[in-house]
């Protein structure tokens, strides 16, 4: 069994709590046992990269580009390992838990090339005699604090984005997920990374992040909104920056001109794969009357079909929930919905398989208002509403009334249907004929306010965050 320890200042570190963590597909399953960090362990990975910052932020550009390579590639070499302790730990299935880590390996070699693509600005003053340099420097030290559906991706695109830029971090991955961010930092360790430089503290983030948000430069935070509101009222405090990737309650458009089995597909795909445990999943799906009955019973035989069983099985279409506490959360909204007046069209009780887990059939509901806590709240589970409406005018209506602005979709034939929603939707990401769920590293992710807050990490953008910019005026030109 695994023992999972903090990494602080460049040496893995004991503390006082530890705690055993469960394959959430085979509860007789212990992945490893892993040490919770309280306040003081958090001030000492703190004073680590504090000691660390400027040797890292003054480093040879090329050697820095040249260890973020390394670490891409040592993912990549070990994928497969990692992929079956992720899918083990996270209950995603084996064929994501590999595109994840893929995905990890690149995001690392992508931000190699951003360490050399991160110019400044040198242009003549509007006095005479003075130049001007315009340059980005990095932030300092920075938090970042991330969730269980993506403990992979997440971490590595913060982890990379801000080592690219010159900063230092300290880790704290979800309570859920500790065994792939030690994994991940070994790596990191692995290739070469300077003690102090990444740092990770383990646990239940409300024992020191309060502490923490208010002694480093910057925190980036991905998870729930409640936390989210948490931190940035925190973060206040000392006005310390921070970065926000929160929830959604993203809607997926069906016209009547929609190529009917690929908007099931895509339906599918954004709102019941993956256990609908994404925040870009299609979790309101907003159908016009004319093919609502057709695309309603198409989806549900589909779903109805699907193989549920242990990630690790390569025959599984569906895995288990990751947690008790979420799958508790998603009865809830069955159990809800029902009395609530619309009609379950398919699953929504909980499946006994070969070994305890946390197993269900995915919901699906036809007569759902958005008045609705289901077509409200994210559920982050696979329980799935479907809207009936009259035409594009009103789906733009309700694909827009909503607290969360993340994701959102329109499947349709028409040029003209689809321009429009794109420019009509208050979401940070549209998808046209393709699911609300599923990036690219290389542009721009995030949300709008309320779902998203403090600049966009991915692509080029995530400089915005990881940097600030320093303006020097120099009388001294000839
Ligand atoms: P969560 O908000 O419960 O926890 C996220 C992280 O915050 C965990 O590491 C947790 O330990 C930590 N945390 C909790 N309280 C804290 C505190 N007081 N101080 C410091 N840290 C604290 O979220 P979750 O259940 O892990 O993840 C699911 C949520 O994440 C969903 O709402 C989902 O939409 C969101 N999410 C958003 C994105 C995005 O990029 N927009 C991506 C993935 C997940």
């Amino acid at each position: 069994m695994i023992t999972g320890l903090n990494f602080i200042g460049g040496r893995w570190c004991e503390t006082a709590r530890s705690e055993p963590n469960l394959n959430p597909s085979n509860l007789d399953d212990v992945v490893g046992v892993y040490h919770w960090s309280d306040v003081d362990d958090a001030v000492q990975a703190l004073e680590a990269a504090r000691a660390a910052q400027a040797a890292w932020a003054n480093g040879n550009l090329q050697a820095r580009s040249d260890l973020l390579h390394r670490i891409g590639g040592l993912i990549h070499a070990r994928a497969g390992a990692l992929a079956e302790l992720l899918s083990r730990e996270q209950g995603k299935l084996i064929g994501d838990a590999l595109a994840e880590v893929t995905r990890s390996g690149y995001i690392f070699q992508y931000f190699a090339g951003e360490v050399l693509r991160n110019s400044g600005q040198f242009v003549r003053g509007l006095r005479d005699g003075f130049t001007i340099s315009v340059e980005r420097e990095p932030v300092g030290t920075v938090l970042l604090i991330t969730p269980w559906n993506f403990p992979m991706v997440v971490p590595s695109w913060k982890i990379a984005a801000a080592l690219a830029f010159g900063n230092c971090a300290i880790l704290k991955p979800s309570e859920f997920t500790p065994a792939i961010a030690v994994a991940l930092v070994e790596i990191i360790a692995e290739a070469g990374t300077p003690p102090g430089v990444v740092n990770l503290v383990m646990g239940d983030g409300q024992r020191f992040g309060e502490q923490l948000i208010a002694h480093v430069d910057a925190v980036s935070f991905t998870g729930s909104n409640a936390i989210g509101r948490v931190i940035l009222n925190q973060a206040a405090k000392s006005m310390t920056k921070v970065q926000l990737e929160l929830g959604g309650k993203n809607p997926l458009v069906v016209l009547d001109d929609a190529d009917l089995d690929h908007a099931v597909d895509v339906a599918l795909q954004g709102s019941i794969l993956q256990m609908g445990q994404r925040c870009t999943a299609s979790s309101r799906l907003i159908v016009t009357r004319r093919v609502h009955d057709a695309f309603a019973e198409r989806l549900a035989r589909r779903v109805a079909g699907l193989r549920i069983g242990a990630a690790l099985d390569p025959n599984s279409e569906l895995g288990p929930v990751a947690t008790d506490r979420q799958l508790a959360r998603n009865i809830e909204f069955v159990t809800e919905t029902q009395a609530a007046g619309a009609e379950l069209l398919h699953g929504g009780g909980v499946v006994d398989t070969a070994t305890r887990g946390y197993y269900m059939q995915p919901a699906l509901f036809v007569g759902t208002r958005r008045d609705m806590r289901i077509n409200i709240e994210e559920v982050f589970g696979p329980v799935v509403g479907i809207m009936s409406v009259e035409d594009s005018d009103e789906a733009i209506e309700v694909a827009n009334d909503t607290e969360y602005a993340l994701s959102s979709g329109i499947c349709t034939r028409s040029i003209k249907e689809a321009e429009k929603f794109r420019r009509a939707s208050r979401a940070g990401l549209v998808t046209i004929n393709a699911p609300t769920a599923g990036i690219d590293y290389h542009v721009p992710f995030g949300g709008k306010k309320p779902s998203g807050y403090g600049g966009r990490e991915n692509g080029p953008a995530a400089q915005e965050f990881y940097t600030e910019i320093k303006t020097s005026y120099n009388a001294c030109s000839p």
